[in-house]
C-alpha cells in the first residue's frame, strides 16, 4: 500500500493555502485592462469553490507509515448494503470513497467475528465473519478496495475474554459438568479448563465469578457472565491468539486494536504490560509495520506505565472523553490561561510517554463507542465541536475519529445511544442508513445529515474535511515533537511548535469566543508566513508581517 506523493514545495503550499483560506484570491476577471474590477462573491460560492478543493490532492503529502488518520467504524450502525437495517462490510466498502475523500487513511473496525450480540465483543469464532456483517469474500473485497486507496485496516481483537458459546468454553464447561463430586480436574483430559480463570465455587473470594451450572466450578467474567475471561498465563491460549493474529495478517490487515488491556489480569498492571509486550513482539516478528493500539482506560500516569510494554500506541484517555484535557480546555475557553496550560500539557504528556517508549505513537481520540458523543460534551455548540475536532486531529500521533463525529452527531446515556446510525441522509435506507441497536432510544440529531451539511460551507462536515486536508499537507502535524511557544502572550491561545525531520511548523489555537491578535516574534521563531488556517465561520484568519489575527476559535498554521 505505497502511496507516496511528491512533497509540494513550501512556496506552492503557501500560495495555494493563501488563496483557499485567507481570501487573497487571485486571477478573477484578469482578462484585460478594460474589464470592470470583479469582486469575489464568496457568499454565493459552492463549498467546493470556496475551499478550492480541486487543488487539494496535489498539495497533500501523505506518507505511508504508522502515523495515520484513523476512522473508527462501529460496523453495526455504519452502512447497510442489503436493506436489513444492519451495517455490513459491503456497506463500508460502498462508503470508502467518502472515507478517503474526508482525508482518512486508516480504519478501525469494531469486532467482525462471529458473535451472539450486536456489538460482537463476545467472540464465538475468531476465524469467521459474523453473518450479519457478510462473508469472508465480502471482507476480502473490502480489503482489496482499502489497499487501492492506501487505507490501512486494523481489526478489533478481543482476547481478554470469549463468548460462553466459544468452542473452548463449551468444551471446558461440559467437562467440568461431567466430573464426579470431589473428582479433580485432569488437564490432559480437557486442556480447555486451563484456557479460562476457573476455580472451585467454594474457593471463590472475589466478585465477577459465575457458577457453571451443574458443576462445582466458577469462571471469571469481568464484563458480563456471557464473556468468560481467558487465562493469558496459559501458553496454549497464547499460541491460539498468535494463530488468530497470523490468520488476519495473512488476510492483509495492518494491525489490531487490543480491547480491555487493563483486564487481562484485573488490577495487575505489571502482568498486563507483559501480555502487551508478548503480543507486540509476536506481531513485530510477523511484520515490523503492523500497528497495535491498546485500550487502557485510565489516567495519564497509568498509560505512561503501559507504554513500557513497547506497544506502538495506547488510546490517550487523558485527552479524550468527557473529562479529557481537550474538552476541559474548551469548557474553560476564554479564561485567559487555558490555551497556555493546554500547550504545556501537550509537552508534559508527550515527554512522559516518550520516556516510557521512545518509539511510541500517541493515539488521541475524542469519543468512541463507550463514551458519549462529543456533541454532548460540547453542549451542542458547533464552534466547540469544531475546535475539539481540530485539537484532537492536530495532536501528534495517529488520531482517531469516531464515525459521525464529522457531522457533530449526538448520542449519550446508554451504550446503544452512543452507537446510533451514521446520519448519511434523511432518505434513510436507500443511502445505507442503518436501524441502529434495538435497545437504542430515539437519538435526536441537532445538526443536519451528510447530504445537508455538504451544501453548507460552514458546516461541521466541511470543517472536518479542512482539518484533515491541512493535516495531510504537513507531515509535521502528526509526526512532530511538540514544544510550547513561550513568546506568545495571549493565555487563551494554545501556541505550539512541532518539529519533524528538521522542519518546524507553528500552530496557534484561539480557544476563546473573542477574536485576538498575537505577535509571533521573528527573532524567536523562523517562518515564511501563514500556510493554512481554520475558522468556524466567514471570519477568516489573517497574518500581516509577524502579527496574526485569529477570529473566535480560529486556528493558524505558520511555517
Ligand atoms: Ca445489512
Amino acid at each position: 500500500m505505497k502511496k507516496f506523493k511528491k512533497i509540494a514545495s513550501l512556496f506552492f503550499s503557501i500560495v495555494m493555502v493563501c488563496s483557499v483560506f485567507t481570501g487573497c484570491s487571485k486571477g478573477n476577471g484578469d482578462d484585460g485592462a478594460t474589464t470592470e474590477p470583479t469582486t469575489v462573491d464568496k457568499a454565493s460560492m459552492t463549498p467546493e469553490e470556496y475551499y478550492n478543493i480541486d487543488s487539494w490532492e496535489s498539495s497533500e503529502n501523505v506518507i505511508d507509515d504508522n502515523y495515520r488518520n484513523y476512522y473508527h467504524i462501529f460496523v453495526y450502525s455504519f452502512a447497510d448494503s442489503d436493506g436489513d437495517g444492519v451495517g455490513d462490510l459491503n456497506g463500508i466498502t460502498s462508503k470508502l470513497d467518502y472515507i478517503e475523500e474526508m482525508g482518512f487513511n486508516g480504519i478501525w473496525l469494531s469486532p467482525i467475528h462471529q458473535s451472539t450480540t450486536y456489538h460482537k465483543y463476545d467472540v464465538v469464532d475468531y476465524y469467521s465473519i459474523d453473518e450479519e456483517y457478510g462473508t469472508m469474500e465480502d471482507f476480502e473485497k473490502f480489503m482489496e478496495e482499502c489497499e487501492k486507496r492506501g487505507i490501512k485496516v486494523i481489526l478489533d481483537l478481543v482476547f481478554n475474554h470469549t463468548s460462553t458459546k466459544h468452542e473452548w468454553f463449551k468444551e471446558a464447561s461440559e467437562y467440568l459438568k461431567g466430573l464426579e463430586s470431589g473428582e479433580e480436574v485432569n488437564l490432559e483430559e480437557c486442556p480447555y479448563v486451563d484456557y479460562y480463570h476457573i476455580m472451585k465455587s467454594d474457593e471463590v473470594t472475589t466478585g465477577k465469578y459465575y457458577k457453571i451450572t451443574g458443576s462445582d466450578y466458577s469462571y471469571e467474567g469481568q464484563f458480563w457472565d456471557q464473556m468468560p475471561d481467558l487465562n493469558l498465563a496459559s501458553s496454549e491460549v497464547r499460541k491460539q491468539i498468535e494463530k488468530v493474529a497470523q490468520f488476519w495478517v495473512d488476510k492483509g490487515v495492518g494491525g489490531f486494536r487490543l480491547d480491555a488491556a487493563k483486564e487481562f489480569y484485573t488490577g495487575q498492571t505489571e502482568k498486563n504490560i507483559e501480555v502487551l509486550s508478548w503480543f507486540t513482539d509476536y506481531c513485530k516478528s510477523l511484520d515490523e509495520d503492523l500497528y497495535l493500539v491498546a485500550e487502557v482506560w485510565d489516567s495519564f500516569s497509568t498509560i505512561s506505565k503501559y507504554y513500557t510494554s513497547g506497544i506502538t500506541s495506547i488510546f490517550d484517555y487523558a485527552y479524550g472523553d468527557s473529562s479529557g484535557h481537550i474538552i476541559r480546555a474548551i469548557q474553560s475557553a476564554g479564561d485567559g490561561k487555558t490555551g497556555k496550560s493546554l500547550a504545556s500539557t501537550f509537552v508534559k504528556t508527550q515527554d512522559a510517554y516518550l520516556n516510557s517508549n521512545p518509539n511510541m505513537i500517541n493515539a488521541p481520540f475524542l469519543s468512541n463507542h463507550d463514551c458519549g458523543r462529543i456533541a454532548g460534551f460540547s453542549s451542542g455548540k458547533q464552534e466547540r465541536i469544531k475546535m475539539a475536532g481540530a485539537l484532537n486531529a492536530f495532536m501528534s500521533g495517529s488520531s482517531f475519529t469516531y464515525y459521525g463525529e464529522e457531522l457533530g452527531m449526538s448520542g449519550s446515556g446508554k451504550d446503544e445511544n452512543k452507537r446510533a446510525p451514521m446520519y448519511w441522509s434523511d432518505f434513510g435506507q436507500m443511502d445505507g442508513v442503518c436501524a441502529g441497536p434495538s435497545a437504542m432510544d430515539e437519538v435526536k440529531q441537532k445538526f443536519g445529515s451528510l447530504e445537508t451539511q455538504k451544501q453548507d460551507k460552514y458546516s461541521i462536515y466541511w470543517y472536518y474535511r479542512n482539518i484533515y486536508h491541512i493535516k495531510n499537507m504537513f507531515p509535521e502535524i502528526a509526526r512532530g515533537k511538540v514544544a510550547v511557544m513561550d513568546a506568545i502572550e495571549d493565555g487563551n491561545v494554545c501556541a505550539i511548535s512541532k518539529t519533524y525531520n528538521d522542519e518546524t511548523i507553528y500552530i496557534l489555537f484561539n480557544i476563546n469566543k473573542e477574536a485576538t491578535t498575537v505577535k509571533v516574534p521573528t527573532d524567536k521563531y523562523s517562518y515564511e508566513g501563514l500556510v493554512a488556517s481554520l475558522a468556524i465561520d466567514e471570519n477568516e484568519v489573517s497574518m500581516e508581517g509577524d502579527t496574526v489575527t485569529l477570529p473566535a476559535y480560529g486556528i493558524a498554521v505558520i511555517k
